[in-house]
Formats: C-alpha cells, structure tokens, sequence
C-alpha cells in the first residue's frame, strides 16, 4: 500500500485537506505557533526526548496499559468478540495524560517555566496540572465559573497538585470563554510559558502535536491485539469529543482493513442545544483559530451544545477526524444520553468495570454493533474511568438500569 495516512498528514501549512490550519488569530499567536511547531518537530524526534518520553509512560503513566478481552459482555451480546483498550489504567484515569505529559516534557526542552491550559469539566486541567507538577512546572488552568461550581472535585485535585485555577467570569463561563482567557494570559509572557491544549483542536501544530503523543495507544494496541488474536480487529470503536483519544487509537489501523467507527453523542434531542454531534450534523465553519465541521448558527458563531459526558460537548472537532468523514475512511455515528446510561450499568455489573460517561458512548456503540457483526472482534477503546461520574448518575438515576428505566421520565423532564 503506498498512500500511508498517518505519514502524509498534516501539510506544510497544518492542513488536512481544507480543515485545520490556523485562522482569525492575532498576528502575535500566529508567530508563537509557528515557533512551538518548529520546537516540536525538531526536539520531540530526537533520541534523548523519546527515550525520556518512554520511559514517563512506562513508570509514571503506567503505560503500556492492557487490551482486555471481555468476555461475559461478548456472551450477553451474542456472538461477537468484544476486546477494550483499557485507557481507564492510566495514571490519573483516562488517555489525557498521554498527550499532557507529551506537552509538558517539551516545555521542560524549551526551557519554559509554566504551563498555561483551559478545562470544561477539568479533566484536561487534572492532566495538565499532574503534568506541571512531575517536572516542577508552574501551573495556570482557566476555568468557567459555571463549571467551577459544577466540578468542584476537579478544581480541588488541581489545587492539591499545585496548580493556580483562574474563575473566568466573562460571557457564558464556560469552556469556550476559558480557551480565550488562555490565550490571553499565554500572550502575556509566551517567552516562559506554553499553551497546552485539550484535545485534538485549535491551531497548528496542536491537532498534529496531540495526535502524535496519542498515537502510542494504537500503536500498543495494534501489536497486543494481534498477539492475543494472530489477527488485526474487524472493527474499531471510539469516541469523539475533540477527538484525541479516537485520532490516537485510529492512527494505529487507518493503514489496515480494519472497519472504524467514531462516536459522537446524540445528547436528549437533536434540537440546537441538544446533542453534541459535530461531524454529523455541523457545517465547515472556524472556532478557536482553525476549519473544522462546526456546529454554529446563522452567523457562525458557535452554537450551544450538550452532552451527559461533559467531556464531549464541544461545538468543533478536530480536523483530522473531518478529513477522515468526507473520504470515507472513518464512519462517524452516534449514541444517545439514554443508550451510553444503558452501556454504563452493563459494563460495570457484567465485566466489573465502571467506564467513563465519555468512554460509555464507545461500549454502547460496540454493543449495537455487535447485533450485526457476530462473527466478528470490535476492539473499543475505554479511553476513560467512571469514578468521576458516579455521584451524578447514582444520585439521578439510580444504581442499576431498571431503576434508571422507572426514573428518566421524570428526569428527562427535569432537564428542559
Ligand atoms: C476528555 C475525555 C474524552 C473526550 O476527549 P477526546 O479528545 O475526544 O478524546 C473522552 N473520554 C474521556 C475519559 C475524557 O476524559
């Protein structure tokens, strides 16, 4: 096969056909991107930094972290053979870390002295933080007052790891006016500082940089699932919320014959404000300095999105994953609040392993999907644990599915 993806993408100008790139930033950021892009490739392909990078996962993070083959969940499906990338065993919880420590590793390499990072639900900003304190760095998370109060678990771990949380008091407080007040602190003093984003979004270099540090998942999973099987998976499942933890486990197959699918939630309604299905229902628009699908109203401003897993709902997406829908290598589909509730009980009372709300979305797509392939193995990437979601759903829905069955109703209702 001569056409190899992962090698051709993105171009000299951070495109991946017309998506990513960097648009509508001040010309200061523009110079600093460039910078850190020229930072990056010539620091992170050296042998000293790859070796120190190796040797973070292997005794901090815990990586490699297993492929697990669950196999009451395959049995209560009915004949196809489920596998998980447990993601959910790396230190701290989730695959965030991966691409953190990345970010930060090449901070320490730059000489720069803080880390300076947004967070919605705070899951980014615990990575981060965790990140700033293994190499003594200074921390800098921005976060929406909103969800200050909403996740204040979160924001109490960042402080304990020493990381200064700045309440953004401005627009909606939330994540998108975090992201600003990031940026502007990192144009105060780019010089000492680097700007580590969340996921697979913004300017260049950042979807190629989180991407590259992701990759190591499929690259793992690649061989564990071919020494456990002497074979490659038929299917390959994620989630897709920015789309780091699905761009970093597709990257290991889009070489192969391997079927992938992303998944992206379908929330309570597909009304605007309903859902967070960016590459199914958006339109090519900007936010946050690059091109993606965007989910916007009539004059392009992003529109209000929604998900039950606070770590999907973000109105863009990475542009990899957008040039991966329209050549067809990738199909992005979606799972509702209810279905991703469904597959959280029934992986936590089946395999004893309770998933991330996020992570959810993946094993209820895995578990339709299994209807119509049942001679076949669905790998599914867990890119996370649930402990952070279980005071919210137990005390909404109950301990088991029945018993989220009798209450959503009235659930439901509460929720318009
Ligand atoms: C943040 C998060 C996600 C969503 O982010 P991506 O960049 O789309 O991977 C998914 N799962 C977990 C557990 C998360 O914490």
């Amino acid at each position: 096969m001569e056409y190899k993806h992962y090698r051709n993408l993105p171009d000299q100008t951070g495109h991946y056909g017309p998506y990513g790139g960097f648009y509508n930033l001040p010309k200061e950021l523009e110079e600093q991107f460039k910078e850190i892009t020229h930072a990056y490739l010539t620091i992170s392909k050296s042998h000293k930094f790859i070796t120190e990078l190796r040797s973070i996962r292997k005794h901090f993070q815990g990586r490699p972290t297993p492929v697990y083959f669950a196999e009451r969940l395959s049995n209560m499906v009915g004949g196809a053979r489920i596998y998980l990338k447990r993601e959910d065993l790396n230190h701290t919880g989730a695959h965030k870390l991966n691409h953190c420590m990345g970010e930060a590793l090449l901070a320490s390499y730059m000489g720069k002295k803080k880390l300076i990072a947004e967070t919605g639900a705070g899951q980014h900003g615990v990575a981060t933080a965790t990140a700033a304190a293994y190499f003594g760095l200074e921390c800098e998370i921005h976060m929406g007052e909103i969800d200050i109060e909403k996740q204040m678990p979160n924001v109490i771990r960042m402080k304990l790891l020493g990381a200064n949380v700045i309440p953004v008091k401005t627009g909606l407080r939330t994540l998108k006016e975090a992201v600003d007040s990031a940026f502007v602190s990192y144009l105060k003093d780019p010089k000492n500082s680097l700007y580590c984003i969340g996921s697979v979004v913004g300017p260049h270099p950042y979807p190629m940089l989180v991407r590259d540090f992701q990759h190591v998942v499929g690259v793992e999973a690649r061989e564990q699932f071919f020494e456990m099987t002497g074979e490659l998976p038929d299917n390959l499942v994620a989630c897709v919320g920015g789309g780091s933890n699905s761009i970093g486990i597709f990257t290991g197959f889009l070489d192969d014959d391997t079927e992938i699918y992303g998944v992206e939630p379908s929330g309570k309604s597909l009304n605007i404000g309903g859902h967070s299905a960016t590459l199914t229902y958006g339109t090519p628009g900007i936010i946050h300095g690059f091109k993606c699908y965007l989910l916007q109203d009539e004059k392009g401003e992003p529109a209000p999105v929604y998900s039950i897993a606070s770590g999907l709902d973000y109105p863009g997406v990475g542009p990899e994953h957008c040039y991966l829908k329209d050549n067809g290598r990738v199909h992005y589909v979606t799972v509702n609040d209810e279905e991703c509730l469904e597959a959280f009980y029934t992986l936590s009372k089946v395999e004893g392993i309770i998933p991330a709300l996020e992570s959810s979305h993946a094993v209820a797509y895995a578990i339709k999907l299994a209807e119509t392939k049942k001679y076949q193995s669905i790998l599914v990437n867990l890119s996370g644990r649930g402990d952070k979601d279980i005071d919210f759903i137990t005390s909404n829905f109950g301990y088991t599915a029945e018993e989220m069955h009798k209450r959503y109703p009235e659930y439901a209702k509460s929720r318009k």
